[in-house]
């Protein structure tokens, strides 16, 4: 059992409310087969439909203009604490939409990111793993308080999209 398995069946669960925006929707493909395969379960982590019952909201693929509403009202509807996960060049800046009139840019523009998770599209692993780390510091929090602000990035900086360091956010 790995030690993330260990510290999940000795912690409540937490729950998960994912939102697919824009994009092509390869994020979205990735996501659901993560969602679908039960790995999950295995970290303590339960995938939930309605914002007062999320812990986590996820969100991957572009924020649109049209969408930003309904994200910031999905936060707002969530009971504090709450933690919000980028997946995605798409949703951290915009990936290759960054420049469309309809993007509105990353959701961290707009609220407190506590995980990062890039690639285009992050596969099922890298999401799963970014989301173990996100767990595992929770879990060793006692009482499962926020991260301090800034909050973004927790992967390390090797892993951050590459428009942040330099130029192109395609992540990975
Ligand atoms: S980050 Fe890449 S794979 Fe994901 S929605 Fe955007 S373009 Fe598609």
């Amino acid at each position: 059992m790995s030690g993330t398995a260990a510290r999940a069946r000795r912690h409540p669960p937490l729950s998960m409310l994912h939102l697919q925006g824009g994009g092509c929707g390869g994020c979205g493909l990735e996501i659901e087969a993560l969602l679908a395969d039960g790995r999950l379960d295995a970290v303590g982590l339960l995938l939930v439909e309605a914002p007062r019952h999320a812990d986590l909201l996820l969100v991957s693929g572009t924020v649109g203009r049209n969408l930003l509403d309904a994200v910031l009202a999905t936060w707002t509807a969530m009971a504090e604490p709450k933690w919000l996960v980028a997946a995605g060049a798409c949703a951290l800046d915009g990936g290759p939409f960054r420049d469309g009139y309809a993007v509105s840019g990353g959701i961290d523009q707009h609220l407190p990111v506590s995980l990062v998770i890039p690639g285009c599209p992050p596969t099922p692993d890298a999401v799963l793993a970014g989301l173990r780390l996100l767990l595992d510091a929770l879990r060793a929090t006692p009482d499962l308080s926020p991260p301090p602000p800034p909050a973004r990035p927790a992967l390390p900086p090797a892993a951050l999209p590459h428009r942040r360091a330099g130029g192109d956010s395609s992540g990975g």
